[in-house]
């Protein structure tokens, strides 16, 4: 059980992020900060009905923009504040966009790579002090296949979850040789995937591409590149979250697991 536990997640007003906070709220953590982008009233409404559902949680939102490096050290100092303590980091915030390289807009780039990928560095170098002072932390980044192999047209987000990946490795080598009496650990999941509000997105452009239904377009999506033409469910990801944040996984570190359905076994 992760009771007493703090945990922030970057993103989280939405898809992935939300059923991982969700799940982390299942398995009893104390303490949530949501982040992320959303209406006063959306935002609201998320927070009343996981209060519904998990009293003893005590649940906040806290609206840092990922591509501003001075609101995220503002949110960290902020949630130190209110909660004395932050034990589980999860990045999550991600945004995707699809050009071929030539066309690929600079803005566009370094949008992606600022969400994506600097803010995951920033969020950990605010947290990680106050991990080694409570001598405890887990850190645990949502990359993607797109971390580990790449696809056409998706430059910068391929690139940034590539980086993701290797900044995954370099946090759990110096935070694992901080000593026995420290345990902090980092990994990255990689999902293959996934239906939410982001590829929903990607379908209704593919759909009108090619003037297809959105079930069609949803069909040949997932059965393009994953041997198991099925998503994975959101909430799977927030059991993984769970079981690298718990106990067991204490000496899970530096590692990426995909939840691909064998896209990256070929
Ligand atoms: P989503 O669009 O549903 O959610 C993205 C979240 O990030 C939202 O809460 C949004 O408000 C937030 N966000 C966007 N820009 C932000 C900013 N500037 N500052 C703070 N928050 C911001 O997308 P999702 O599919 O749930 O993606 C979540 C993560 O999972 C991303 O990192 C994505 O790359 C990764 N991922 C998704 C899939 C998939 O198939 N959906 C597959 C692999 C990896």
């Amino acid at each position: 059980s992760l009771t007493k536990k703090v945990a922030l997640i970057t993103g989280s007003t939405s898809g992935i992020g939300l059923a991982i906070a969700t799940t982390l709220a299942s398995h009893g953590i104390t303490g949530l900060i949501l982040n992320g982008l959303g209406t006063p009233d959306q935002i609201s409404t998320l927070i009343s009905k996981l209060t519904a559902k998990y009293p003893s949680c005590r649940v906040i939102h806290h609206p840092a923009d990922m591509s501003k490096p001075a609101e995220i050290s503002s949110m960290i100092a902020d949630v130190i504040d209110t909660f004395g303590h932050l034990d589980i980091l999860v990045n999550n915030a991600g945004i995707q966009h699809v050009a071929p390289t030539e066309e690929f807009g600079d803005d566009a780039w370094d949008r992606v790579i600022a969400i994506n990928l600097s803010s995951v560095f920033h969020t950990t170098k605010h947290v990680l002090p106050h991990m080694r002072r409570e001598e405890w932390g887990r850190i645990v980044n949502v990359a993607s296949v797109h971390g580990v192999v790449a696809s056409p047209n998706k430059a910068a987000y391929v690139a940034a979850k590539h980086g993701v990946i290797g900044l995954t490795k370099t946090v759990a080598l110096e935070t694992a040789a901080l000593g026995p009496s420290i345990e902090i650990t980092c990994n990255a999941i990689a999902p293959g995937w996934v239906l939410t509000p982001l590829v929903e997105q990607q379908l209704q452009v593919n759909a009108s591409r090619d003037g297809i239904t959105l079930e069609e377009a949803k069909r040949r999506l997932v059965s393009e590149k994953q041997p198991m033409a099925r998503f994975t469910r959101p909430e799977d990801l927030g059991e993984m979250v769970a079981f690298l944040c718990g106990e067991a996984g204490g000496t899970v570190t530096g590692s990426v697991w995909t939840m691909d359905g064998g896209w990256t076994a070929q």
